[in-house]
């Protein structure tokens, strides 16, 4: 209907530019004088604010590396409850919830023959150990995962299976979609066809020799190989020296981890209490992978929606409805505290108006998108309207509002997103690198004034974001 209206004004006179230009109805949502002129304050102070940085500076400096279950991630459970607590949040408290337990303990590969040298490596979260002394195998290589489960299930015994597919760069993050699979894939094809050992080029753009970890999970009823991701470089080393060799190339993969079967992890949670008991759920997830220090992967997410929060609480007043900050836990290991929370507050959901998490890193918001009933779509033009000075345009309605929103969006709970550039994300994604020189204090500050924008409006809107008849 929009398209024929404006097509008309394009090719008939004023009287069809007039049509296309009538008032809106009144019903369409819009923010009242006083708090247009309060979301402009909160940008102008976003700009300026410093806490996102102290906190993120504080938690790399102090905590560092927080694998999920770890004794570091308690720690930074401790650190997040005194932090909140310092800036005023209420309830702040830990929910606890247990999980199985996984770290690296050592971990080398090398080229034994015909070219003997050292390959960067770095096992993924789940994988489990090799032999003592490693396991030795000729290298089977693959362009894609696709190549390798196209490939016969004979064939492959005793071997190792070197996954080759290269992951593209975006600003959006879409090429992690698609490359991410085969962590977990080329294990189980693997498995599958009774390989020795698996190593894949790291699903990351980093062209350092900075292996990009994460996490994989084996299908049930396979005998499980061990998998671990070569960097960059060292996929392309090994490629290379496939093609010279003129026949085997043998590689050794040592790898030794140590698991448990049962740990404690929890999601630490603050609050802003409304006016009303309705819940706009905004945070990052506080667990790391434990080669970095989590500045980026998400200790940024942690920082920026806290010091959003903090600005929205520093305005006279309580707001409309309840900020409920989330720092969650062992999300790198598998999204567990969103899956705890989604479970214990499963009888509150229908009260979570709004629900986004902060996880792609500290690059520049570009733009907003929605998780919105249909017919909720106008009030998207609320938020893209007071965004828009920040350089953030509008996006799809298809949005996932993050990781440990996930369950929560499958059980109905609308999401937002503020979109960052991630053209860089994946240089540092799950590696060493993943360090707090990387951030930039300007983009932080631009982050935290979209996101106290965005959850003001979300906390003073009148109305939800859910279908009618979903109520
Ligand atoms: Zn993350
Ligand atoms: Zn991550």
């Amino acid at each position: 209907m929009k398209i024929l209206v404006t097509a008309a004004c394009a090719v008939f006179t004023s009287i069809g530019c007039a049509y296309a230009q009538a008032p809106e109805p009144a019903s369409a949502p819009a923010l009242t004088q006083e708090q247009q002129r309060t979301v402009d304050r909160l940008i102008d102070e976003g700009l300026e604010d410093d806490l996102a940085w102290e906190l993120l500076e504080s938690l790399t400096t102090e905590i560092g590396p927080r694998l999920g279950g770890s004794p570091a991630e308690a720690r930074a459970r401790d650190w997040g409850v005194a932090k909140l607590k310092a800036l005023g949040f209420k309830n702040v408290r830990i929910e606890t919830f247990e999980m199985p337990y996984w770290e690296r303990d050592e971990e080398s590969a090398r080229i034994v023959s015909p070219f003997p040298q050292e390959l960067k490596i770095s096992a993924l979260g789940n994988s489990v150990a090799t032999p003592e002394g490693g396991v030795t195998a000729e290298v089977v290589r693959f362009r894609t995962l696709l190549d390798l489960q196209d490939a016969p299930l004979e064939g492959f015994e005793g071997k190792l299976i070197f996954v080759d597919e290269v992951m593209a760069r975006t600003q959006d993050g879409s090429g992690y979609g698609w490359a991410v699979a085969k962590r977990s894939g080329a294990a189980n094809e693997a498995a599958r066809r009774g390989a020795a050992v698996a190593l894949i080029r790291s699903a990351g753009t980093s062209h350092g020799r900075t292996p990009h970890t994460g996490n994989m999970r084996y299908e049930e009823d396979i005998t499980p190989v061990p998998i671990a991701a070569l960097s960059n470089p060292d996929a392309d080393l090994l490629s290379l020296a496939m093609r010279r060799a003129g026949g085997p190339v043998n590689v050794n993969v040592n790898i030794s981890v140590n698991t448990k079967t049962v740990v404690e992890s929890g999601n630490v949670i603050g609050e802003i209490p409304g006016k009303t008991d309705e819940i706009i759920l905004i945070g990052g997830h506080l667990d790391s992978w434990d080669l970095g220090t989590g500045a980026v992967d998400d200790g940024a997410g942690v920082a920026i929606t806290t010091a959003a929060a903090k600005l929205i609480d520093e305005l006279r007043g309580k707001p409309a409805r309840t900020i409920r900050v989330i720092m969650w836990g062992a999300e790198e290991v598998g999204l567990l505290g969103a899956q705890a929370y989604a479970q214990a507050h499963a009888d509150e959901l229908h009260r979570h108006v709004l629900a986004s998490e902060s996880d792609f890193g500290a690059g520049r918001v570009w733009q907003f998108r929605t998780g919105f009933a249909e017919e909720d779509l106008p009030k998207a033009q609320v938020y893209q309207k007071a965004l828009r000075r920040l350089g953030i345009g509008p996006g799809h309605n298809m949005a996932g509002g993050g990781p440990d929103v996930t369950p929560l969006r499958r059980a109905g709970v609308p999401v937002f997103r503020l979109y960052q550039d991630g053209s860089d994300y994946f240089d540092l994604h799950h590696t060493m690198e993943d360090t707090l020189d990387k951030v930039d204090p300007a983009a932080l500050r631009q982050n935290v004034a979209a996101w106290a924008a965005a959850v003001y409006i979300a906390s003073e809107l009148e109305g939800d974001y859910r279908a009618s008849d979903a109520e």
